[in-house]
């Protein structure tokens, strides 16, 4: 296990933004970056990482202390939405919860603009994945600054230096959830403009992918370098110690899926969640409940059909220190 986490964390280390950084969006990161791969080793790299985060997703579910939160972030046609379809693929739908984010609605401009976001986080146990995050604060909202107008924020909190306040209240937000067992991970699907226009016009030319493309995308399209702009004053003031930023190439979807299927199982393999272990008091009733259970086999039944078919099963039995005398299994 170790060698594989230690594999993935070599993997996605040239996506992370190192906290501290002044980062470029378009100088630093090539939204075309494969690491060498082709398409087929991403559909066997995929399948391995959507099972690796089954496993863990299992595990913190049972622990029950931790939560993890994933924020993706990119522009239209990014494909956020295929790649969470993929890479959730093989998780138990109940230990996950999506929160997509548009436009703010009346009742959440009614509140702070962190309120909305803090609504949608995960409980101990559960993966949450923001859709759009409260990212878009610093970033639709800066580019099109009557987003702010619509928050009715007071003087001082929309001053000059909105967007640096900004960035730390978000630092901290985040720093406190750390603190508090929810660990935040953020991943940028980046892509390059050239790929978004052949990814529009595809959903302009084929009418079952009509639906997905509205005029408003087009328009915003018109803002890219405010957007390139915008998301390297984030990445370089958000990336945290705690709260990393990953850039993921975007221009290949395959590529893009295995990249953040590694970078939320480097997160879980990082919280190491275990099962919880019984006491000893805990044991002692199992083993009770046991005896009953198997003391009401039927004639000819094996008194406990798991262990007859599963003779290495040592469960409620403690591995390693033996049978007490007399208790003895497949009786019956
Ligand atoms: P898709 O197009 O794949 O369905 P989407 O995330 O683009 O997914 P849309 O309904 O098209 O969903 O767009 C949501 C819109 O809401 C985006 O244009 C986004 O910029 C906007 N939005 C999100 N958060 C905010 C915010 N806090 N303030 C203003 N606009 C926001
Ligand atoms: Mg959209």
């Amino acid at each position: 296990m170790d060698e594989r986490a230690a594999r993935i964390a070599d993997f996605i280390e040239p996506l992370r933004v190192a906290p501290g950084s002044a980062v470029d969006l378009a100088r630093d990161f090539d939204p075309r970056y494969k690491a060498g791969l082709k398409k087929q080793d991403g559909v066997d790299l995929l399948r391995a990482g959507v099972a690796l985060l089954a496993e863990y997703q299992e595990r913190l579910a049972a622990q029950n202390t931790y939560g993890v939160l994933l924020c993706l972030q990119a522009l239209d046609a990014g494909g956020k939405d295929g790649t969470i379809r993929h890479v959730m693929s093989g998780v138990n739908p109940q230990g996950v919860k999506v929160s997509s984010f548009k436009v703010p609605s009346t009742e959440e401009l009614d509140h702070d603009y962190l309120w909305r976001y803090a609504l949608r986080l995960p409980s101990r146990g559960e993966i949450a994945i923001f859709n759009r995050s409260h990212y878009e604060e610093v970033l639709v909202v800066r580019v099109h600054p009557e987003n702010l107008v619509r928050q009715k924020l007071p003087e001082r909190a929309r001053g000059k230096n909105v967007w640096k306040r900004r960035y730390r209240e978000m630092n901290e937000w985040e720093r406190y959830l750390t603190d508090n067992g929810f660990t935040v991970v953020k991943v940028l699907l980046n892509l390059s403009k050239e790929e978004q226009r052949t990814r529009f016009l595809k959903r302009i030319d084929l009418p079952e992918k009509n639906w997905k493309f509205s005029a408003a995308d087009a328009r915003e399209r018109r803002y890219w370098d405010d957007y390139q702009r915008a998301f390297s004053e984030m990445l370089s003031a958000t990336s945290t110690p705690w709260a990393p930023w990953y850039v993921v190439p975007a221009d290949r979807k395959w590529f893009a899926r295995i990249c953040t299927a590694a970078i939320l199982a480097h997160t879980l393999m990082d919280i190491d969640p275990r099962y919880p272990e019984v006491g000893e008091e805990a044991r002692q009733d199992l083993l009770a409940a046991r005896r009953e259970l198997e003391q009401e086999a039927p004639s000819g039944a094996a008194a406990d059909p798991y262990a007859e078919r599963h003779p290495s099963a040592k469960g409620g039995r403690r591995s390693g220190h033996g049978r007490p005398a007399g208790e003895k299994r497949g009786r019956g």
